[in-house]
């Protein structure tokens, strides 16, 4: 490639396998670790993600749409692959063509599905999501029953799995996930009695993992928790009693120019910083455009000769500026860390998110999805 970016993000292989390990041992043995690898794995890559889970036995993996299941099949990814927000009838073919699992919450869906199979002269499974207590894509719990009955019906289309997922389990001393499990779990009593006992049940992400290991089933969906990061943010970090996860993703970039300038000087666009006192300033070819949100202006900080600089002023598309006056000798060139650890100093998804008013989450997806990405050991 002709002429890197100053800006690169790297991920750890070596963290994202210990973080894989280290849930799998938390699901149990009896539950299979699906990696959620959606959002190009919350922006770590979703092929050299997913490849890396697959080295160390993951063999199900899920994403949004399915153009990214098409992806993760023709980059030779093996085992299921779940598409988990449908998908459109002119698409349907994709499922059969790449061999991948759709999940239902819709009859027009199953309808399509099984004509496609009839036609195909194949047999299709297929997972159904479950609506209790989400409040966003799913069946709800009265219709469960009467829509399996009625997919059951459709020829060369076979139910699986019964899907659900908590809005509330990054809580980790809320009894409002037990209590949706226990729902559930009656929901998926009936359906898999339509099915003659034959399913398998999933819901727990990564706080199902992490906080109501009962709810693990047969198999769990981690997200957050593969990338290093716990749902609760810096509460998980910090009521960790066992091995912690590991953060996966750095985001490092270089020192473009350094300028003192005298006190009672504005900087960037609207002037919403005036120095105080004379102030040395580093300029950092890092904007909005590359995730870091502008939401940050005048809130954020980096890492330079492993100390803090607090960003001045409004970050613009492609630059921010970053007082230096109190860190020796920085020059042009310099490597700075927006995302990650310098010598003693660490920053880290969740104190970036907190400052946004977000969650490490957004972050990942902001930072790994407009910058270029390497994947290192
Ligand atoms: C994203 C997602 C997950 C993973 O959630 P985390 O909180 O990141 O672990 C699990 N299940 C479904 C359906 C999802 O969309």
């Amino acid at each position: 490639m002709a002429g890197a970016s100053y800006n690169q993000i790297l991920i750890s292989r070596a963290a994202l396998c210990h973080n894989y390990r280290l849930l799998q041992k938390r699901a149990g043995h009896k539950a299979r670790l699906l990696a959620m690898v959606k959002a190009d794995a919350y922006g770590h890559g979703m092929i050299e993600s997913a490849k890396t889970f697959a080295d160390v036995g993951c063999k199900d993996f899920g994403v949004a749409e399915i153009k990214e299941g098409v992806q993760l099949r023709a980059s030779g990814i093996q085992g299921n692959i779940f598409i988990f927000l449908g998908f459109d009838s002119s698409d349907v073919t994709l499922f059969f063509d790449y061999d991948l699992i759709p999940v239902l919450y819709d009859m027009k869906s199953g309808e399509t599905l099984s004509r496609e199979a009839v036609k195909q002269n194949k047999e299709i499974t297929f997972h159904v999501k479950v609506d209790c207590g989400m409040t966003r894509l799913g069946i709800l719990p009265d219709e469960v029953e009467q829509f399996l009955t009625q997919l059951k019906e459709l020829p060369g289309i076979v139910c699986t799995g019964i899907a659900s997922h908590f809005p509330r389990a990054d809580e980790q001393n809320s009894s409002h996930t037990s209590k949706q499990f226990l729902r559930f779990e009656k929901l998926f009593a009936t359906a898999d009695k339509v099915q003659n006992h034959s399913l398998i049940k999933h819901t727990a992400n990564s706080g199902g993992i992490l906080y109501f290991p009962q709810t693990c089933c047969d198999m769990v969906r981690a997200g957050i928790s593969l990338y290093g990061y716990y749902p609760n943010g810096i509460t998980g970090v910090e009521t960790e009693a066992g091995e912690k996860l590991q953060p996966a993703m750095s985001f490092t970039t270089r020192v473009l120019q350094v300028k003192t300038v005298p006190a009672g000087i504005g900087v960037s666009y609207g002037h919403t910083f005036t120095t105080d006192d004379e102030t040395r300033i580093a300029v950092l070819p890092v904007g909005y455009e590359d995730g870091l949100s502008r939401s940050l202006s005048n809130k954020g900080e980096v890492l330079i000769h492993g100390k803090r600089a607090a960003i001045l002023g409004r970050i613009c598309m492609n630059l921010c500026m970053v007082d230096v006056s109190r860190i020796k000798g920085v020059q042009p060139g310099d490597k700075v860390v927006i995302l990650g650890s310098q010598i003693n100093e660490t920053i880290c998804g969740d104190e970036i998110a907190g400052r946004m008013d977000s969650i490490s989450y957004e972050v990942l997806c902001l930072f790994g999805n407009n910058n270029e990405r390497k994947h290192i050991e």
